[in-house]
Order: structure tokens, then sequence, then C-alpha cells
């Protein structure tokens, strides 16, 4: 198949899909991966707008024009064993001499000088072409549709239940807003962790996408109808989620009039970006829309007042008992700029229920089918049940997602892995891909928000024990790390989850195709990638970091 066939195939703007089966279109396994890969990312069934090239999380995109997106598939179809290819916010600029064990892609996405680092001098590139927003795993090709984020939102409600509920959650009404690529995974797993959901979002749409994955189980335009559905589930201790179309702000000022608390209450609109993510009060959609393009700051100052007012009702639920937490969106940041002076009494997730996991090197871990065969993911979750039988709790999560997952483009699953368990977890990977036993290669990856990868003070590194919150040395080091050890591609990216100015981040993945070369790229990077989260977590002083850093060797 020639360039130009390919491309008619499987990338004609804004119709993307990836190839499947065994054949090779690129000249290499590592460079195929990334090609499908990134088609995976812009596909239909799993971006949210692939018209706009925009994956999930506001406007995270994968390339940053439908001709870079062109220029970058013809690109990977030619790239040699020993080329790497350099990607800046989506558009390739070339190409390196390097080796057949460094990675194929070197992307960096929407970084700036610290002092320029805000939404309006990003937007103002953005507006010239010369920037895109890489949002976490958008632009850097491993977004696996909602599941991504699904395993991660079922350990923090199952968590919270642990904590607060006796580790019940039925007869429990947990309640949000924003229904979009990533937030679409709460109705799923509120219900998977046995509590009644209500989700609102503005845009019916988004609400019909989690329908049609079965990541939502009903969906109304009217509040008295889903406060009636609702209030009946949780009191017969049903595990059932409501999505109802309407702003957040408005729904909570009606349940505080109605004296209704929720039990859980958090929020995961794309409130990180005032702009272009979160929709003010008091008008619809298409006013929205229209007032974005034509006024962006008297939309930013709408924005941010809504979200003052927002977090005023959570604050309010917060009083009268609701176990509230922000939820890795920077809702507190805009809403304490647009007024709401107590925004952080509402505490992030990371401290309260992620934090321990970090300590152990643990985060999400995941990989996907480049076959495009489920049956190959039915094998991989089977290997790893066999792999480490005592691990009860990841049994549960296994046969849980078998049946609940509708998979998204290819096919693809999460599990959170600690140090450790990563490593053994890859290399089994591969010997399932070396002896045939999966049709095809599979890659492994993981979400920018892992325990040595990031540096976000409103999120990730909230509130760390020395004070170390804002150093961003650690997802530089961990870039070069996985950079040195060999992963198929890696990324830098700012602002990812919690916008511009806030964060600073590090992705990688790596390919397992059976070869050699692939075992031993996959003993360095999943051993390095988890162990920066020890190094960071025992660094600022976490006794339990501390524990696993000896019992693996990485006490310096
Ligand atoms: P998205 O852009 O795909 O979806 C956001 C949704 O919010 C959209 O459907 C939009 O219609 C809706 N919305 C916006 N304003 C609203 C309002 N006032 N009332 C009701 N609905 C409103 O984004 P996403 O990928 O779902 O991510 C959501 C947020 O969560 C982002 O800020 C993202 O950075 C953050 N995030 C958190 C985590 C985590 O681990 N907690 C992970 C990924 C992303």
């Amino acid at each position: 198949m020639s360039v130009e066939e390919f491309i008619q195939t499987y990338a004609n703007h804004p119709v993307y899909f990836s190839p499947k089966g065994p054949r090779l279109h690129a000249k290499n396994w590592p460079a195929e991966a990334a090609l499908r890969m990134f088609l995976n990312n812009i596909s239909h069934d799993v971006a949210e707008d692939p018209e706009r090239l925009v994956v999930y999380g506001g406007i995270g995109q994968a390339a940053r024009t439908p001709q870079d997106a062109r220029k970058i598939v013809e690109l990977l179809l030619t790239l040699e064993e020993d080329e790497s290819l350099l990607i800046q916010s989506g558009k390739p600029v070339g190409k390196i001499r390097s080796h057949a064990e460094a990675p194929r892609v070197l992307i960096a996405n929407s970084n700036l000088v610290p002092h320029w680092a805000t939404w309006e001098h990003f937007n103002q590139l953005r507006a010239r072409g010369l920037m895109m927003y890489g949002q976490m795993t958008a632009g850097s090709w491993i977004y696996i549709g909602t599941q991504g984020i699904l395993q991660g939102t079922y350990e923090t409600f199952a968590a919270c239940g642990r904590r607060h509920f006796g580790g019940d959650l039925r007869h429990k009404l947990v309640v949000s807003g924003g229904l979009g690529g990533m937030g679409g995974a709460q109705p799923l797993a509120a219900t998977m962790a046995g509590a009644t959901f209500l989700g609102v979002d503005v845009d019916p749409e988004r609400i019909k996408k989690r329908l049609e994955s079965r990541y939502l189980d009903t969906m109304t335009y009217d509040y008295q109808h889903a406060m009636r559905l609702v209030l009946a589930a949780r009191d017969k201790g049903e595990a059932v989620s409501i999505g109802l179309v309407g702003n957040i702000g408005d729904v909570l000022e009606n349940l505080v009039r109605d004296g209704i608390t929720p039990d859980i209450l958090t929020d995961q609109t794309s409130a990180h970006d005032p702009v272009n993510g979160y929709v003010p009060h008091g008008m619809c959609l298409p006013q929205a829309l229209t007032l974005r393009q034509q006024d962006p700051e008297q939309y930013r100052q709408l924005s941010l007042k809504s979200m003052a007012r927002h977090v005023g009702y959570m604050l309010e639920l917060q009083r009268r008992g609701s176990c509230t937490f922000d939820y890795g969106n920077n809702l507190r940041a805009f809403a304490q700029q647009g007024g709401e002076a107590n925004a952080f009494q509402i505490p992030g997730f990371v401290p309260e229920y992620i934090r321990p996991l970090f300590c152990e090197g643990q985060g999400p871990f995941r990989w996907v089918a480049l076959s495009g065969d489920p049956e190959d993911i039915r094998v991989t979750d089977e290997a790893l049940k066999d792999l480490f039988p005592e691990n009860v709790h990841m049994k549960n999560w296994l046969d849980h997602a078998r049946v609940k997952v509708a998979f998204q483009g290819l096919p693809s699953r999460i599990c959170w892995l600690g140090m450790g368990q990563r490593e053994q977890a890859g290399l089994l990977f591969n010997q399932l891909v070396r002896e045939g036993k999966v049709k095809g290669p599979l890659v492994i990856g993981r979400d920018h928000l892992d325990c040595g990868s990031v540096a976000s003070p409103y999120r990730e590194t909230e509130g760390m024990k020395d004070g170390s919150d804002a150093v961003s040395d650690w997802p530089l080091l961990n870039l070069m790390a996985n950079a040195c050890g060999g992963a198929t591609w890696v990324s830098f990216h700012h602002g990812g989850g919690v916008g511009m100015g806030y964060s600073q981040h590090a992705g990688m993945v790596i390919l397992a195709d059976g070869s050699e070369r692939a075992d031993r790229c996959l003993r360095r990077v999943l051993h390095n990638d988890p162990a920066l989260g020890i190094y960071r977590h025992a660094d600022a002083g976490y006794e339990t970091a501390q524990q696993n850093a000896r019992e693996f060797g990485l006490d310096v």
C-alpha cells in the first residue's frame, strides 16, 4: 500500500482509524506502534471531537492541524530504525539520528517559559497556529478512551467509601459535574463501587456518548425526574447512574434549596480551562460557543464567577455533610480567582486517597492490543491473574472490567500496578507476543498522572510532606530516565489536568513486540519509571516510600 493509499484509507480527515492485524505498514514495529496509537487517539470511537482533533480534556489534541496529522502519518510510515521523529506541540518538525533502542518519537507539548506560562499567552500562540494543548495522554498518543481513568475513579470512590462509610456505598448518592472523556468514567466507577450516581453535563451529546459506551444507565433533561430516579434508587440501595442535562452550578443550587445532601460530591467539568472548557452559568451551550469565539475575555470573567458560585454551593453541601473533594480539574484555584475565598477548604483527591499508592510506585499502567482483537486482552487479563495470584484486589478489578467495560478503538486495559509488578507484567506480555499467544504486539503506557512523572501542586503533588509541591525537576528526570531506558516514545507536557502554569509532566509508551530488544527496553523502562515515584516520595519524607526504596534496592 502506498503512503497516499494508506492516508486515503486510515487518515482521511476527519475519519481516522488504526489498522489492525499482523501486517506492517511502517518500516518497523516501533514506528507502526506509534502510528497505530496516534490514529487510534483521534479515531471517532476514541476522541471526543475528531473534526477538531480534540481527544479529551477540554481542547486536548493529538496533532495541531489536519495537515500536521497527515504529515505525522507520512513520516511514521517511512521512519527508519535509527531515526527519531520530533513533535513540537502536535507538529512534526524534524528527525534526528538515533539507534534501535532509542525512542522512535520525542514529543514536547504546550511547554512555555514559566513567566509566560498563562492561558492568555498560550491562547495567543494557539490562535497564531504556533501551539496546541496536549493535555496528558492526548498529545502523547496513549489515550484509551474513558476506561483510562475508570479504575482510578473507582479506586477513589472505593477509598472514600472505606474512609467515611464503613466500606459500603450502597444507599449512598454520589453527585458530580462533567460527563466528558474522563468525567464520563464517574457513573460506571460509582456504580461498580455500589453507589447511586447523578452526573450533570451541559452537553447532551456528551451524555449520549456515555450511554452508547455503556458507562451510564439513564439520561434525562428534567431535574425533577432525575431526582425522583436517584432518590428512589438510593433508598433501595440500587447501583444505577443517571445523566442530567444541565449546568452543574444550577443543579447544586437546586439541591441546596431542596435540602438534598449528596453523600459524596465532586466535579469533573473542564474547569482547568476557563475559556475553552467550562461553561458559565446562565447561558445555554450554543450561546457559550458563540461568546467563546466573540469575546474570550468576557467569557473568562463569566467562567471564573460561575466557578466561584459553583464552589460556593459545594462548600454549603460540604457543611451539610457531603464528603466533598476536588477531582483534579483545578476548579478551586479558578473559583478563588472568581471570588470564592474558601475554595481550598475542599481537599484534593490525591492527598486524600491516592498518595499512599504513589509511595508504592503504583500508577495507571495500561496496555493496548495492536492486533485489534479483543481476545488478546482476555489473554493478558488471565496471564496477569496467574502472575499475581495473591492479588485479590487486582483479580476483582480485572473480572469487573471484563464484564463492564466496552472497548473504544483498539482493545485496551487499565490496571494500576506498582514497583516490581510493572516490570514483571511487561516481560510477561513480551513473552506472550513472542510465543504467539496473542495475535500481535502490545503497547504498554500510562497516564502522566503517575507516581514519579508529574509536578502539579493542585493535584498530584498537592501538600507534599516537605513542601516540594512545585518542584518540576522530577518529571524532567522521569522523561530523561525513560528516554535513556529506551521507551518507544516519550513526551513532556505543560498544563495537563489543571491548565497553563499549574503543572509539568512526562509520558512514556513502550512496545512489547516479542523481540529481545523489547525485553531489554522493558526491563529498564518498567523498572526506572515507577522507581522515580519511589525516589520522589522517599526524598519528600514518606516512610512507606523509604521502606519500599530499601525493599527494591533503590536507597542511595
Ligand atoms: P472533557 O472536556 O472531555 O469534558 C468536560 C465536560 O464538562 C464536557 O462534557 C462539558 O460539556 C462539561 N461541562 C463544562 N462546563 C460545565 C458546567 N458548568 N456544567 C456541567 N457540565 C459542564 O474533559 P474530561 O476529559 O472529562 O476531563 C474533565 C476534567 O477533569 C478536566 O479538567 C481534566 O483536566 C480533569 N481530569 C481529571 C483526572 C483525574 O484523575 N481526576 C483525569 C483526567 C482529567
